[in-house]
């Protein structure tokens, strides 16, 4: 396939013709921008999409038909009408990023890169993760018959390492937060020959192309006509920034006539993009969070990483940035769950919280329509959910016994 973008600089424009993961000139922050040239071409791959790498002319990949793929992408976009009474809205729609072969969106982006570096010739991967990626990462490296380290932080819930080790990833803890796990990473893998594919634009440039089909799809699922808002939990805010880009696409290519307003949301015990955004702060000055705590593990990131890029894009498309509560997150985990069987962990479930939120306040009106993106499975952490719900009742083989069981309940 010809190459169909150019690799350029954020920081200082320049252009490359080889691809690079940093500026050679300034070691600035790159990003791809494809060649909308021939429209009729791009909009016919975009209405003709019927799986992720059909999106391959929008991918930095050069032999899509040799993608390390496990069938990511394509997730289901589901009308929520249960819910959406429950919340007060005219419509809400989900789309499901659990569906995703490692119960995550992030498979999006590990499909991607992973093909890139085995094209370029890498023969090893690391990560930093709060697990997400780490599980991703894992699984596609093991796809590709490659070895993968994944830093992720001491902290991480059991489960989520389990699913990382048992795809043969070279798991280490980090006393430390995500951040930090990902600034270790930096200061061994060149002399290690690990390619670093971290989900954020610094090190990765890649994955901004990743998230921007999530936009795509969903434009396609509900035939170009888009929601009034569109929410994503912020963790290093690449999705969000992602899913923006992805709409602005659209707009230049004249398959939609406008944005949806960007929502982004975060958990209170770690909320520098809401604390920005609330403060009107420039994209340059998003504090970071000292002691990051919470229970939305896989967006406890102390500082966003393409927070900056996020910020700007909610602001572009009239949206906005919440953060919500624990307590919140689980009760929107269960309302989601008990109403539509979709069953969101708790980084994802901030999105109904945080619309819920933004409908009491007004924000968002009863006539509204909004998108949430369920960004990873309930299944990554089931103990966690279990805490927040009865014991069920254990009955002996008599059925008086279970005649009073279900009737209590
Ligand atoms: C990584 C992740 C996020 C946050 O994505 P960013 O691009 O880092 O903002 C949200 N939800 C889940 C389940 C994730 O794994
Ligand atoms: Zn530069």
């Amino acid at each position: 396939m010809p190459k169909r973008y150019e690799q350029f600089c954020h920081a200082c424009r320049a252009v490359f013709p080889e691809d690079r993961y940093a500026c050679p000139a300034c070691g600035g922050t790159l990003g791809q921008r494809y060649d909308f040239g021939d429209a009729r071409y791009c909009r016919d791959v975009m209405r003709r999409a019927r799986r992720y790498w059909d999106y391959a002319p929008f991918f930095p990949v050069r032999e899509p038909a040799r993608a390390v793929s496990l069938g990511e992408g394509f997730t289901p976009l589901i009308r929520c009408d249960r819910a959406a009474a429950e919340l007060g809205l005219s419509r809400l729609f989900v789309k499901n990023e659990a569906a995703n072969p490692s119960g995550t969106f992030k498979d999006r982006c590990m499909s991607i890169s992973v093909s890139k570096a085995v094209e370029d010739g890498d023969r090893a991967f690391v990560i930093g993760s709060a697990g997400n990626a780490g599980a991703a990462a894992a699984a596609y490296a093991a796809r590709a018959g490659l070895p993968c380290y994944v830093l992720v932080p001491a902290a991480t819930p059991a489960g989520r390492l389990a699913q990382i080790q048992v795809c043969g990833a070279k798991l280490i803890l980090v006393r430390g937060t995500v951040y930090d796990c990902i600034r270790l990473i930096r200061e061994v893998a060149p002399e290690m020959g690990w390619r670093n594919l971290t989900t954020a634009a610094v090190y990765n440039p890649f994955q901004a192309d990743s998230e921007k089909a999530i936009a795509y799809e969903m434009a396609q699922a509900l035939d170009w006509r888009l929601p009034d808002w569109v929410a994503t939990p912020v963790g290093g805010g690449g999705i969000l920034a992602g899913m923006a880009n992805g709409f602005s696409d659209l707009l230049e290519l004249g398959l939609i006539d406008r944005v949806p307003g960007m929502i982004g949301v975060q958990e209170d015990g770690c909320a520098p993009l809401v604390e920005a955004f609330k403060r009107d702060l420039a994209p340059d000055a998003i504090p970071t969070v000292a002691k990051p705590f919470g229970i939305a593990v896989a967006i406890a990131d102390a500082y966003p990483l393409d927070g900056p890029a996020a910020l700007s894009a909610i602001r572009r498309s009239g949206g906005v940035a919440e953060d919500v509560s624990g307590a919140e997150i689980i009760l929107a985990q269960q309302l989601l769950a008990r109403t539509e069987g979709v069953y969101a962990e708790p980084a994802s479930s901030t999105t109904i919280a945080g619309v819920k939120k933004l409908r009491a306040a007004g924000v968002i009106g009863p006539d509204d329509s909004v998108a949430c993106v369920i960004t990873g499975s309930g299944m990554k952490e089931m103990g966690l959910t279990a805490g927040h719900l009865p014991k069920p009742p254990v009955v002996d083989l008599d059925a008086d016994a279970l005649r009073r069981a279900a009737g209590a309940l």
